[in-house]
């Protein structure tokens, strides 16, 4: 964060100063909320940029209205605001010297910061750099053209694969991955009524037009993935668990490691973990993780 913040002050050394674009948006932002009499306030430029997710969405609240948007676009608010939300093309792909004294595009650094190899939106598909270039893409999750404020705000930039940032594009999506903990807001249910294991993907409580990212067909090739999890769970039957167990638990003191859990991990994988929540490392681990958790329910019936 700290370095994300000096990078931006790198790229305009005047930004902060009284006339700077960054003190600029900062004031405008302020003016806006008092006009709307509401009592959230910014305290500077550098909580506008790193401010948690939670901060953001209360701000954009206050400030998702008609005459919000009739203040900014005044002649010379819309200028100075366009200015600031062409920082992000401008800035955002160029090259840092990172700690280590690497040269490495600035969008390709902060996802490696992150630690985050796979879609947070879709789950399927792995958003590493291949080169220098390519890859490490960000979406605005709420879209820049309407909210200019929020262009370079960290938590605003969602890492993305290059077909979930299409989609998305300028569309607004109720549910922001620095927002999503709760495991039962979006889940995956499997319907075994038919012969296949038919999916169904749940929004909770919000409506299905919320399938802003088409996910629901990106995930229907992905029934084979629950077919065979069910497979597995077949052949590996527990009859043949304990079988296992007995056979091999004569040979010295192994007995105690094929436990239930151990012989789930080798099965289903990391997902079968207690207490899995590597969603960001693991493409369609959440589906697995439903699956796999629905699979457990089973069992106990
Ligand atoms: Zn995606």
């Amino acid at each position: 964060m700290e370095r994300y913040y000096d990078y931006i002050l790198s790229q305009n050394s005047r930004i902060l100063a009284p006339n700077g674009i960054g003190t600029f948006v900062v004031n405008l932002l302020n003016e806006i909320l008092e006009k709307q009499n509401k009592t959230e306030r910014v305290t500077d430029f550098k909580s506008l940029l790193t401010m948690p997710f939670d901060e953001l969405e209360n701000l954009h609240d206050a400030i998702n209205s008609d005459r919000s948007q009739d203040i900014m676009n005044n002649k010379v608010n819309s200028k100075k605001l366009n200015t600031f939300r062409n920082y992000y093309t401008r800035f955002f792909t160029k090259k840092i010297e990172c700690p280590e004294n690497e040269i490495k595009k600035n969008n390709i650094s902060l996802i490696q910061d992150l630690g985050i190899t796979v879609c947070p939106y879709c789950n399927r598909n792995y958003i590493n750099s291949r080169d220098d270039s390519s890859g490490c893409e960000f979406d605005h999750y709420y879209d820049k053209q309407t909210y200019p404020f929020f262009a370079l705000s960290l938590y605003n930039l969602i890492p993305s694969c290059s077909t979930c940032n299409r989609i998305k594009n300028s569309k607004s999506y109720d549910f922001c991955p620095f927002k999503v903990n709760s495991d039962e807001e979006v889940m995956f249910k499997v319907d075994l009524s038919s012969d296949s294991s038919k999916l169904q993907l749940y929004f909770g409580d919000k409506s299905q037009e919320n399938n802003v990212l088409k996910l629901e067909d990106a995930y229907e090739i992905h029934e084979k993935d629950v077919a065979e999890m069910f497979r597995k769970e077949t052949e590996y039957c527990k009859e043949y668990r304990d079988y296992l167990i007995n056979l091999l638990g004569d040979r010295g003191n192994i007995g105690k490691e094929f436990s239930e859990e151990f012989f789930d991990y080798m099965i289903f994988g990391e997902i079968a973990n207690d207490g899995f929540n590597d969603y960001l490392n693991y493409p369609l681990s959440k589906l697995k993780k439903d699956t796999y958790d629905y699979i457990v329910q089973l069992r106990a019936e």
